[in-house]
This record gives C-alpha cells, structure tokens and sequence, in this order.
C-alpha cells in the first residue's frame, strides 16, 4: 500500500502543514484516516476530490475531523456531479457534530452526502482491499487508533494518545507505526493526552514494530528534540512525517 501524509500538525495548522490526514492507496482504493482542517487543499495534489472512499475518523478534535465540514460541499455540489454517500467510520458522535455544522437533522441530515459508520474497540471491518481493526486509545474523548493491513503490509496508526497497552496490539509487528509525538521529554506534560517522542518510541520497540513515523508534530515544539527523544528508545529506522512524504509500504 501507498501512503501519503497528507498533514502532520498537531492541534493546530503549522506554517508547513495541514493537520493529521493520511492517504493510503492499494490496488486503487483511496482510503482517508482522519480529514484535519488545513488538510483537503494538500489533499488535492494527489488524488480528485471525488475519488475518496472511505474515510476513517479518529476522534471529533478539529484537527482530525474539520475538513469534513467543507468536503461535504465538495461532494455534493463539484460542478463535475455529486458522488454519492462516502463511507465514513468514527466515533458514535461524528454524524451528529457534522449535521449540527449545517443545522440540519440528526440523525439524517446530510445522508445525501456519507454514510456513517460507528466503530468500536476491536471489530474488524472490511474496506475494498483494506482490513482495518479499529482500538480504544487513551485521549480525553473517545479515540481511536487504527491497524490497517493490505497486501501482506501493515500500517498501525496511534491517533492521539498518552501511553497505552492497546497501542502496543495495535502496532504489533507493523511495517509502519505512525505515531504520534507531540510532546517533549522533560516538560511538565499532561497525562492521557499526547505521547513524547520517546513514548511513542518505548510503544514501538515493545510492539516490535518495524519502522516508526513520528506524526502529530505541534508547531510549537522542535522537530530535532522531537526525533531525540525517539531516538533514545527505539533502535529501528525513525523518521517524521512531513507533509507531502509517500511511502510504499
Ligand atoms: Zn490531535
Ligand atoms: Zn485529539
């Protein structure tokens, strides 16, 4: 499979980055996890608007799920015709807070443009080419982290969250952990929120992955610091998801 970062702030837009979005593609599926504000302008060098088909949203934070708010307009009036309901899983509240930003209907409202899905902890779900096994992370909403497997290839992605035994089933034996670092060791950090560099690190040397990709990256903190801290715990090849980074994995 393909991956693309799509955005890799954390919380909010940087000057060289769009918020959390990541493209994987196999055998011509387009599958979206997480849709950030700052996202669907990048997203647009690389595939049509259009073409998406599933999308899988982590948590209701805006930096993860905003642009869905504009997409949907994209989708129901490109002057190139609508594409039908796009297939989008997330957190039971994701339907909700997205026909409340058009004050239409709940449930109901804006089924002319997705159809929603609610995930939970652990069940498998099936996407064209793609097997997805969806796990609760520790966030102060509810959050999901997902392990996305195609083609013999696996891809584990943390979303956002502190220190969790689930990350280390999610990203067990992985090609890639795509995990978030979003804070610096030796500040005073909040627990449940956001892993360090080295956290994500510990998770990924305990999950045996093969190769950790630091995402999530705050715009206030140094990237250098951020990639120490990692470099500290994890033995394996490291690197930072910049924006625009395609990876065949
Ligand atoms: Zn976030
Ligand atoms: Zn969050």
């Amino acid at each position: 499979m393909r991956l693309t970062v799509v955005g890799s702030a954390g919380t909010f837009p940087g000057p060289e980055s769009g918020c959390s979005s990541y493209l994987l593609e196999h055998e011509g599926y387009k599958l979206l996890l997480d849709m950030g504000n700052g996202s669907m302008g990048e997203l647009q060098k690389y595939i049509d608007l259009r073409e998406i088909d599933a999308v899988f949203v982590s948590h209701l934070h805006g930096d993860h799920c905003l642009d869905l708010v504009t997409y949907t307009y994209a989708r129901r009036y490109h002057p190139g015709g609508g594409s039908g309901p796009l297939a989008v899983f997330g957190p039971a509240k994701l339907e909700a807070r997205l026909c409340n930003s058009f004050d239409r209907p709940i449930p109901g409202g804006i089924d002319d443009v997705f159809a929603f899905h609610v995930v939970s902890d652990s069940e498998k779900i099936e996407l064209g080419p793609f097997h997805l096994v969806p796990r609760l992370v520790s966030h102060p909403v509810e959050c999901y982290g997902v392990r996305v497997e195609a083609g013999g290839r696996t891809l584990a992605y943390s979303a956002d969250s502190g220190p969790i035994d689930s990350l280390i089933d999610l990203a067990r034996d992985a090609d890639v952990f795509l995990a978030e670092a979003s804070y610096l060791e030796g500040d005073e950090n909040p627990p449940g929120v956001h892993m360090t560099g080295k956290e994500a690190a510990e998770h990924a040397t305990r999950a045996s992955a093969q190769s950790l990709l630091l995402t999530h990256l705050v715009p206030w903190n140094p990237v250098d610091r951020v990639l120490a801290d990692a470099e500290s715990a994890y033995s394996g090849p490291i690197a930072l998801a910049t924006r625009g980074l395609q990876l065949d994995i």
